[in-house]
């Protein structure tokens, strides 16, 4: 039986899609856009459309970003012979958060995970491997301590090790299991500065 309009169940249903919303927060959050003004509702849907339009990867680090080439690897103030690789985008905000990293970043949208069928290929690795025909000193690899986090580490490792750069793992200080994305930011520091080599 339907309880609700064509519409509201129509947004219901394109909301659930979104990750960790289920029905009933759906639902909360279809009956609020119902409810708002229309400026604003309306300025949440442009919203959504210009992300869309307008965000892609940076050509450099694959961060997102609405610029050709993102403000950190623009940035000459930054150390473009260090290379932190993180997961997502998120994981470089929580970095950038600290304000006490100079290099620059690579993402790679993502972990292995044979577990899920993501391998190497999924995840932006090549992209990886092309920035380190250039002179690049150290590669720092922040992916998250879970399982694909850590796989990930090894297969990069195990690329990156015979180019002849300095490969260092961030240290323990970031919980097994634990997002960096919702880590403080001394322990995220913590966990930079007590990076081991590999
Ligand atoms: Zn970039």
């Amino acid at each position: 039986m339907e309880y609700f309009s064509k519409d509201i169940s129509h947004l219901i249903a394109e909301l659930s899609q979104l990750p960790g919303i289920g029905q009933k927060s759906a639902q909360r959050l279809a009956f609020y856009i119902v409810n708002m003004n229309k400026d604003d509702a309306y300025a949440l849907s442009d919203s959504i459309r210009q992300a869309k339009d307008n965000v892609h990867y940076c050509k450099v680090c694959c961060t997102l970003t609405d610029q050709e080439i993102c403000p950190i690897c623009q940035s000459e103030e930054r150390n473009h012979n260090q290379i932190m690789v993180v997961e997502n985008s998120r994981d470089m905000a929580a970095y950038e958060r600290t304000g006490k990293y100079n290099g620059v970043y690579h993402v790679l949208h993502g972990a292995i995970s044979p577990l899920l069928g993501i391998g190497p290929d999924d995840i932006r690795l090549k992209e990886l491997m092309e920035r380190l025909k250039g002179p690049v000193e150290e590669v720092i690899i922040a992916t998250n301590s879970s399982l694909e986090g850590e796989t990930t580490a090894t297969y990069i490792t195990r690329l990156v090790k015979p180019l002849g750069i300095n490969v260092t793992r961030i240290a323990s200080g970031v919980p097994v299991g634990g997002d960096i994305e919702n880590i403080d930011e001394v322990t995220l520091l913590r966990a930079l500065d007590g990076r081991i080599k590999l």
